[in-house]
């Protein structure tokens, strides 16, 4: 559809960030626009309209699109965060990236809620495979993985394989 190519047109990429060598593709300018993030926003909810009642997000990008969406859909939202800055946490996940590992943490009892699990961009999909995690630990169930961008040639749909993504690349 005409409208999402245009929202698509608006992904920047910028070669060497945040390091050298890596072609970072900002969904910046997709959000100031009111159109494309309207037409964004949609799509990404499409496919899972009346299956979700919690909308998660992976700080920090991810919450951008979850919030978004979790009020167009009048759910509640749940931020995951990274280590560190949830005073009580009742789930940890670590995970592990290109160097290094990385830690995501969330407080709550999900218990019965069914989870839509959001982020910008799908890439190795490891955070989403953690962040699926934590959702579990809580009690709750992932009833969907949505995603602005998928980086084809990074593989993570062999990880997280039923992810639905509104654009890739
Ligand atoms: P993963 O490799 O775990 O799938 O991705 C790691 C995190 O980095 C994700 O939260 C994803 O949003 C972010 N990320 C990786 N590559 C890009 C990129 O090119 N652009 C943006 N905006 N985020 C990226």
């Amino acid at each position: 559809p005409a409208a999402l190519a245009r929202a698509e047109s608006l992904i920047a990429l910028t070669p060497d960030f945040p390091t050298p060598g890596v072609l970072f593709r900002d969904v910046g300018p997709m959000l100031t626009d009111a159109d494309a993030l309207a037409d964004v926003m949609q799509a990404l909810a499409a496919p899972f309209e009346g299956a979700f009642d919690l909308v998660a997000g992976v700080e920090a990008r991810g919450f951008l699109f979850a919030g978004a969406l979790a009020a167009s859909a009048r759910t509640g939202l749940l931020p995951i965060r990274k280590a560190g800055k949830t005073p009580r946490p009742t789930a940890s996940v670590d995970y592990a990236l290109e160097y290094g590992t990385a830690t995501i943490e969330a407080a709550g009892d999900l218990t019965g809620r069914r989870v839509l699990l959001v982020d910008d961009v799908l890439a190795t999909g490891g955070t989403l495979v953690a962040a699926a995690a934590l959702i579990e630990q809580l009690g709750g169930e992932v009833a969907g993985v949505a995603v602005v961008l998928e980086l084809v040639a990074l593989s993570g749909r062999r990880r997280v394989p039923s992810a639905h993504a509104v654009f890739t690349a």
